[in-house]
């Protein structure tokens, strides 16, 4: 019998027959716990197999019968490795994965017991889900929320359970997941960059956009974490005065992993290798006890589901390391914070990738085709891109003092920059048979060379170019990535098909030949795009008032970042392509408000409680402490005491200062929440919240880090960040 590597925890276990110790290739257990093709291929008829492949590249039905034949060999599959239940697995809008576990155990009316899994428990759930946030898109009266299967992202085994990646639709049909838009985007994206990759290809037929998400997050020890009230509840220290040492010496940036931690990074990449999520790359981070983790690049629908999994993975293998994982944008104050860098690009069923320079003036055309309508989409919606990645947590780096800023610019290097100009310098109209010569030989010539070029690559943009990706790395570490992945691809599709309608006008009225066509309206986008391209330090107070001047958005707070989303113009995009319509993005408008409100709500009051019953009446034990020394002090010194007590004496009223300030700002603090919680508006609550609420929080802060460099630190109730971002 094989032994079962993970035998302690049932429901994180994998049921895989690994044996402990035993050696083992990645590539030998890469999605043995996956439904993929291949499993597909050998349990299912041919018609079965055909139509399922139909539906995940096509996006045409299934019908019924196909439907139970597949369920059926799912249920087999899964029974052979002693899965006992199933689950819809959806990705509701409070951020993290939801199921709800159903047994494939049965009991017929003759009391025969057995294991049963049909096509329409496979295609459609009903979970009596009516907690989820909705935005009012449904009442509790009309609760019924439906998942429905999502046959372009395969099931899986986790644990003892059977996971069918599933959509989450209201009875009205309007969407409750981040699922769902997405999944209208990615197909958008693909018609409108098919119609424009046929002027230089006509056998294309299909457009992915490809994701590699890179995940940034902190390890610490779990019984230290759970002695913080405020990484227990808020997933980061509200307060904490600095280790003496921090980053500063740059130590940790790639420096040896930890033994500890490389135990728990092993352990979660066999988990991942099960479930197919293809891990590739494990580093340390610039902070201490920060790490990084990466997977290769898939189709972006499957790389936001393995992101969503691998963070709930990565909490489960945490457990078992004696780990708490720390997602949170910001949980330290003064090391960095982390965030999910998104590697995105376009590439082709014949394998071509879009975004990567070619060899010949053609294959480059087609490459600045693409790249151009890039910056030109984020150039004019910049702001809906700022909005897609607005939290209060990811607000602590955007719009404090940590990579990226929350402006956003395109970064794409000297040398591209140089291409774009000489472009943007060819005459108007026909290009002359030279020009064309020149600028085709000129773009080959320069473009393979930034792939060399490898420390052009400015780590303060929020959106670079790096090589044949464009990097979106103001997404929040918390974050699921298909809120953002939903815009970007959003605009890039709106924006390829505006390419599409201006060079067929060219060709069509203005008899120009194709070439001279597409070359005309991307040397127009080219100089109309400017504003959006920033080489140069996006930490400095220079580019704020550049930004500025260029009319970019400079949205510091999710209260203000997320007005855009309820522009006409914005609303209109969406509804337009048939992403979302007003009254869904009106709904995700109002939960992602209120999500802000409430957070700021929970901080604010941990924060409260921490200084008030923890810092407070330490500071006043400690000082009683110093009173009671200054009188022995006076006792045997009398009316000389002053001379032996000065010390003493000046942390009594340093330790009353402080608590005296402490208290002021906490009352205050409370009032202000009062004031905002009284107000029905919620876009007027949730910028109270911003602006009158949350700026308390680092003067409390300020006072508490204080008291805690004064007090003994036998007295000091909460773990130090001394302790906390040390793991050996
Ligand atoms: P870094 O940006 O840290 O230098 P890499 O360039 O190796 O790292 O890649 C980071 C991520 O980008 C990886 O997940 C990788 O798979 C992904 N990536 C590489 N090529 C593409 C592509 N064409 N489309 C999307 N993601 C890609
Ligand atoms: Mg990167």
């Amino acid at each position: 019998m094989p032994i079962l590597r993970f035998k302690a925890l049932e429901e994180t276990l994998n049921r895989v027959p690994v044996k402990i110790n035993e050696p083992h290739k990645r590539s030998d257990i890469f999605g043995l716990n996956v439904f993929n093709t291949t499993i597909m291929q050998q349990a299912l008829t041919k018609d079965a197999f055909e139509s399922l492949k139909n539906a995940v590249d096509k996006g045409s039905k299934i019908d019924r019968t196909i439907a139970d034949q597949i369920a059926v060999a799912m249920k087999n599959w899964a029974i052979s490795k002693g899965v006992t239940h199933y689950t819809h697995w959806f990705q509701p809008l409070t951020g993290a994965t939801a199921e709800k576990h159903d047994s494939f155990f049965e009991i017929l009316d003759n009391g025969t017991a057995l294991e049963k899994f049909e096509g329409n428990q496979l295609v459609q759930q009903e979970p009596d889900a009516s907690s989820f946030p909705n935005g009012g898109l449904r009442n509790t009266f009309e609760a019924r929320g439906y998942t429905a299967w999502d046959p372009t992202s395969p099931a899986f085994i986790y644990g003892s359970t059977l996971c069918i990646p599933t959509v989450f639709v209201s009875y009205t049909g309007e969407a409750l997941d981040y699922k769902t838009p997405l999944l209208k985007a990615l197909h958008v994206v693909d018609k409108a960059a098919v119609a424009v990759a046929r002027y230089f290809d006509k056998s294309v037929k299909k457009v992915n956009a490809s994701l590699g998400i890179e995940q940034e997050y902190f390890l610490i020890d779990s019984a230290l974490a759970k002695s913080r009230p405020d990484i227990i509840l808020t997933g980061r220290t509200l307060l904490g005065h600095s280790s003496a040492k921090g980053q500063q010496l740059d130590d940790h940036y790639f420096g040896t992993i930890p033994n500890r931690a490389m135990a728990f990074m092993r352990d979660l990449e066999t988990e991942c290798m099960l479930l197919g999520i293809p891990l590739k790359t494990r580093h340390n981070e610039v902070a201490p006890n920060q790490f990084e983790i990466a997977p290769v690049f898939e189709e972006a629908n499957l790389a936001v589901d393995h992101n969503a999994l691998l963070m709930d993975v990565m909490k489960k293998i945490a457990e078992r390391h004696q780990f708490t994982v720390l997602f949170h944008e910001k949980p330290f104050a003064n090391v960095n914070g982390s965030g999910k860098h998104n590697n995105w690009s376009l590439s082709t069923d014949t394998g071509i990738n879009l975004l990567s320079p070619g060899k010949t003036p053609m294959s480059n055309l087609q490459f600045l085709t693409f790249f151009i309508n890039t910056i030109k989409a984020v150039q004019d919606n910049e702001a809906l891109l700022r909005a897609s990645i607005a939290s209060a947590s990811n607000d602590h780096r955007l719009g404090a003092n940590e990579a990226p800023p929350a402006i956003m610019s395109v970064f794409i290097g000297q040398q591209l920059n140089k291409v774009l100009l000489e472009l943007e310098g060819v005459t108007k109209g026909k290009l002359s048979p030279k020009e064309k010569t020149d600028l085709k030989l000129n773009v080959i010539g320069k473009i393979p060379e930034i792939l060399l070029d490898n420390t052009d690559r400015n780590r303060t943009s929020p959106f670079a170019f790096t090589g044949n990706k464009f990097e979106f790395r103001a997404v929040g570490s918390s974050s699921n990535c298909a809120n953002s992945m939903t815009v970007l691809n959003t605009i890039v599709a709106k924006q390829l098909v505006d390419f599409k309608t201006e060079v067929d006008n060219l060709i069509d009225n203005k008899d120009m030949k194709k070439d001279d066509a597409i070359f005309n309206i991307l040397r127009e986008y080219i100089k109309n795009s400017k504003q959006i391209l920033f080489d140069g330090n996006g930490y400095s107070n220079d580019w704020e008032k550049e930004a500025k001047k260029r009319n970019l958005s400079h949205n510091k707070t999710t209260p203000q970042a997320l007005k855009i989303k309820l522009k006409k113009e914005s609303i209109s995009i969406f509804e337009n392509l048939g992403i979302l319509n007003s009254t869904e993005i009106k709904a995700r408008f109002d939960i992602e408000l209120e999500g802000y409100v409430k957070h700021i709500q929970i901080e604010s009051r941990v924060l409260g409680d921490i200084a008030r019953n923890h810092v407070v009446p330490t500071a006043i034990k400690y000082q009683n402490i110093l009173l009671k020394n200054v009188n022995g002090l006076k006792s045997i010194y009398n009316h000389d005491f002053k001379i032996h007590a000065t010390a003493q004496l000046s942390l009594i009223e340093e330790i009353s200062q402080h608590v005296e300030a402490i208290n002021t700002t906490i009352t205050l603090m409370i009032n202000a929440r009062k004031k905002a919680n009284k107000l029905s508006d919620l876009t007027k609550k949730a910028d109270l919240y911003a602006n009158d609420v949350k700026p308390f929080f680092d003067i409390i802060r300020k006072h508490c880090d204080k008291l805690e460099l004064l007090i003994d630190d036998e007295l000091w109730p909460l773990t130090k960040y001394r302790e906390l971002l040390f793991i050996k």
